[in-house]
């Protein structure tokens, strides 16, 4: 516990010394009428590479008019938890076309994936019983499991053999096993074929949290599940996020009937909080239907991944290996805090906003720059940051050949 002001102080110091300070930008304005890539931000116009706004339509015309249109018809706010007065049309539409959307019989609204982690975990392992969870796994699995009371374990990134020897090396087996479809600052996926098999073989459930999978892969933009071909059945618990590929915002929990109604009447992070607002549910409706019907925007945001990661290797610059599917997210590992801060400020300076993600959200040593697209960029943009990219990691010395 920090009571005295000294002691704030020297936690801040603390971190300041290890490079750790986290820092917003403001966002002052968009520039481009229907994109959010190019932002002004002090004062200064940049090219936004971070964003999880895969298909490019954060501000797409018609998804923000309906979300001003149902804001007209039911005002700001929802007024209440979806159990008391709070649930309206919007949100029951959108429950019924995101089940529809994962082939599951139900789906449940959540105003953000990370409540929507906690739900899932705490309200499918108890007190005392195992979770298995990816070494990479995103920060809300893992706080989900420290929340549900539940003990456990962290097997080696992406290795099911090593999921499914620690599985077996339980006496009572797990609960759960938990990953990310996606990993979100690695930009692979999770081996879901081998974890199905193994978590129904010893009889666990499989919780894929497909936060960046969804909207982007597959053959028609479902996710990580369906690039690996598999039946919704074998994994039994999605968990899906609106503020990334489908640009507005929230979360949903997938899967039977009986699962949806138990997380209704058991999970806190449901129960206990005000519903998502209806225009969000409104505008996410508008998002999922155009991501349905405009599969270009998946084929130019995986085209411009590709056409990148050639530039990169052309400028030298040192990407993790090209693992099949390519997904949006394309770190630029370059290890000390220090100096991925460095980097971040010179890309500022060339007129590209790439955050520097550091500790704890990737392990030591192994900060960077987290470099994303969009169906949104332009090849040009695309080139420009690559080749801008070469210079930065020719000094700071992560430049190959
Ligand atoms: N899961 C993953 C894998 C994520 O990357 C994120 C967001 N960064 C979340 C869950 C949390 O989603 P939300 O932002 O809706 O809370």
């Amino acid at each position: 516990m920090k009571r005295r002001s000294s002691e704030v102080e020297a936690a801040l110091a603390r971190i300041d010394s290890e490079s750790l300070r986290r820092e917003r930008r403001t966002i002052e304005a968009f520039v481009e009428p229907d994109s959010r890539v190019t932002v002004r931000a002090n004062g200064r116009q940049l090219l936004d590479f971070s964003s999880n706004d895969y298909l490019g339509l954060a501000r797409h015309p018609d998804v923000v008019a309906a979300m001003s249109d149902c804001a007209a018809r039911c005002g700001a706010g929802s007024g209440a938890s979806h159990l008391v007065t709070g649930h309206g049309a919007e949100h029951a539409r959108l429950e019924e076309e995101l089940a529809n959307f994962t082939g599951r019989e139900r789906a449940l609204l959540f105003s953000t994936g990370y409540m929507a982690n906690l739900a899932v975990i705490s309200t499918l392992a108890g007190r005392g019983e195992w979770v298995l969870l990816d070494r990479l796994s995103h920060a809300s699995l893992i706080d989900a499991g420290l929340l549900s009371g539940a003990r456990f374990r962290r097997y080696a990134h992406a290795d099911a053999a090593a999921a499914e020897s620690a599985l077996a090396g339980l006496s009572r087996g797990a609960a759960v096993v938990a990953t990310d479809g996606v990993f979100s600052m690695d930009g692979d996926i999770a081996p879901l074929d081998a974890l199905a098999r193994s978590s129904r073989a010893h009889n666990a459930w499989l919780v894929v949290d497909d936060a960046h999978g969804l909207g982007v892969l597959g053959a028609s933009g479902r996710g990580s599940i369906e690039h690996f071909g598999l039946d919704p059945d074998r994994v039994p618990v999605l968990v899906g996020t609106l503020g990334k590929a489908l640009g507005s915002f929230g979360a949903f929990v997938a899967g039977s009937n009986d699962l949806i109604e138990l997380l209704m009447q058991k999970a806190r992070s449901y129960i206990y909080t005000t519903a998502l607002p209806q225009p969000v549910a409104a505008a996410t409706r508008q998002a999922l239907r155009i991501a349905q019907r405009e599969g270009w925007r998946r084929e130019k945001v995986l085209a411009l991944t590709a056409r990148f990661r050639s530039a990169a290797a052309r400028s030298g610059v040192e990407l993790l290996p090209g693992a099949e599917p390519l997904t949006p997210i394309q770190p630029v590992v370059l290890g000390g805090s220090k100096a991925a801060l460095a980097a971040q400020q010179e890309l500022l300076d060339m007129g590209f906003c790439v955050v520097a993600i550091r500790p704890p959200t990737v392990p030591r040593g192994s900060a960077r720059l987290r470099v994303t697209f969009s169906a949104a960029h332009s090849e040009a943009q695309v080139d420009a940051l690559a080749e801008a990219l070469g210079v930065i990691c020719d000094r700071h010395g992560r430049k190959v050949g």
